[in-house]
């Protein structure tokens, strides 16, 4: 199965990428998290990143490309993924696809998470994630408390803020969303495997949403 998971930033879609992974056996795999771990170990990739990610613009897709195909060669990825956080920009998508129907594959559902520029501000501002890179927990200080503060509830691990979620990062964000990756919704819609999900900022996605929305897929 492969699912493609499209949602401003702040919309859940780290959070329901995890949900997918618990109900379904696929790999998870964001981009984002690709290029912070690439940053955190300053590898060369990562020194060039910083800059981009912090300004909140979007990472060249010549890079992006590179990283994502490594990631799907990998064995365990082969029963499925579940992709967060790209395709992020039309050249992305276009090349996805050919990649993968260059393996007989092709996506099963792009998930549309849909949530005002408001609700977003306010999930992003809010948002805590775990320091342990292999547990990567999300909280909302607001909506999804973590039980005692500034502590992981899974693995007991100090929670951190990431560094582009702040309010001068995050209206970036929202406008490169806007230009950069609506597109791709358009792009998805018009090959008919767009999926619409609306949410407001207090929502939260179920593992039951996971299995209602996989039984939607089009054979
Ligand atoms: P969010 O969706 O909350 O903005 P991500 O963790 O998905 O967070 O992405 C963080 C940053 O990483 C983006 O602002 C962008 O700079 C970079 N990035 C992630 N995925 C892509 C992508 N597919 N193409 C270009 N840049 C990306
Ligand atoms: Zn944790």
């Amino acid at each position: 199965m492969i699912i493609v998971l499209l949602g401003a930033p702040g919309s859940g879609k780290g959070t329901v990428a995890k949900l997918f992974t618990e109900v379904v056996n696929i790999e998870h795999i964001s981009t984002g998290d690709i290029f912070r771990e690439e940053i955190e170990n300053g590898t060369e990739i990562g020194k060039k990143l910083e800059k981009t990610m912090v300004r909140g613009s979007l990472v060249p897709d010549e890079i992006v490309i590179e990283a994502i195909e490594q990631r799907l060669k990998r064995p365990s990825a082969q029963n499925g993924v579940v992709l967060d956080g790209f395709p992020r920009t039309t050249k992305q998508a276009e090349y996805l696809k050919e990649m993968l129907s260059k393996q007989g594959k092709k996506i099963d559902m792009a998930i549309q998470l849909k949530i005002s520029d408001e609700d977003i501000i306010d999930r992003t501002i809010e948002r805590r994630i775990c320091s342990n890179k292999k547990c990567g927990a999300i909280y909302n200080l607001k909506y999804n408390k973590p039980r005692q503060e500034g502590i992981c509830d899974k693995c007991g691990s100090s929670l951190i803020r990431r560094e582009d979620d702040n309010i001068e990062t995050i209206q970036r964000r929202i406008k490169t969303y806007h230009t950069r990756s609506e597109p791709v919704i358009k792009y998805f819609e018009n090959e008919g495997l767009l999926y619409n999900v609306d949410l407001k900022a207090e929502d939260k996605v179920t593992k039951n949403d996971i299995k209602r929305w996989i039984k939607e897929i089009k054979n």
